[in-house]
């Protein structure tokens, strides 16, 4: 018996990294899920990856999030190919880093699209299914650096944008038996902080040696700990818990 047995998660974003750590661990609990990612070929190729319980599936399929359209059209593949949705998880994300004074208009808005439009895009579409089955759980992507981080004025906004999202979410749709919370997670290791490695100049493995000497508990973090704490958040265990950002950085910012 799995925490999330018929249960259908929708994953953004999880072709790879945090998405995919996430959704093999929802998978892992019983859950059917639905790998979105913006190519819908590496979509699909990470959703027969995903180690499935009996009786669950997995599909892929390719949407860009900050395409309203798109979202709409993806929510409706996971609903028409899995036969309903509980469980939306808007972990989709890019970086567009550069000091304020060098950052384009483009890479701004960028950021804006696809970490705050996307997940509007996704959970508008997903909310009219919770509503009515009066049961739906939203977890949202956060980010350490929605409390202020060096060159990434456009994420670091968006990313508190995101807690004032999932807050609001949990204001409007508690009443309808939905759960509204957001991660903020500290280094993960994924290509996402091995791209920030090469930006910087360093080498993948000298950037996280770099990042586990300065954090309290001495490592970095790994999708797994995003995930294990994403399955809390998703499951009933947690329906006490609403509008909430958990930051789950190995202590990172605690001063
Ligand atoms: P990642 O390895 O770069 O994976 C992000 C995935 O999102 C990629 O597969 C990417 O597809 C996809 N994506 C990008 N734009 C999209 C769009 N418009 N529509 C659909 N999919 C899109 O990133 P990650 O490190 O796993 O991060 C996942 C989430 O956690 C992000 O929201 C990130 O901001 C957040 N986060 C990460 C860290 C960290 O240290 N890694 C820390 C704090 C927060 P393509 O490959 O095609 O671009």
């Amino acid at each position: 018996m799995g925490r999330f047995d018929a249960r259908v998660a929708v994953i953004t974003g999880a072709a790879r990294g945090i998405g995919f750590g996430t959704a093999q661990r929802l998978a892992s609990e019983g859950a059917s899920v639905a790998i979105v990612d913006l190519d819908e070929a590496d979509a699909q190729q990470a959703a027969e990856k995903i180690e499935l319980t009996d009786g669950a599936k997995a599909i892929g399929i390719g949407c860009d999030v900050s395409d309203s359209a798109a979202a709409e059209s993806a929510i409706q593949q996971v609903v028409d190919g899995l036969g309903g949705i509980h469980i939306l998880v808007n972990n989709a994300g890019i970086t567009r880093d550069n000091l304020l004074f060098k950052m384009s208009e483009d890479d701004w808005d960028l950021v804006m699209a696809v970490h705050l439009k996307g997940p509007f895009n996704m959970t508008k579409a997903a909310q009219k299914h919770f509503v009515d089955q009066r049961y739906g759980k939203i977890l949202n992507l956060s980010s350490v650096s929605a409390l202020g981080n060096r060159g990434q004025a456009n994420y670091s906004a968006a990313k508190m944008g995101i807690q004032g999202f999932t807050r609001t979410l949990g204001i409007e749709l508690g009443p309808f038996g939905i759960n509204a919370n957001a991660i903020g997670p500290g280094f993960i290791a994924t290509e996402m902080t091995d791209a920030t490695a090469a930006r910087v100049g360093m080498s993948v493995e000298d950037f996280r040696a770099a990042a586990a000497a300065s954090n309290p508990v001495r490592r970095v973090g790994f999708p797994e700990d995003i995930a294990a704490a994403a399955a809390f958040l998703c499951s009933d265990e947690a329906s006490y818990i609403t509008g909430q950002t958990l930051y789950v950085d190995g202590g990172a910012k605690l001063g």
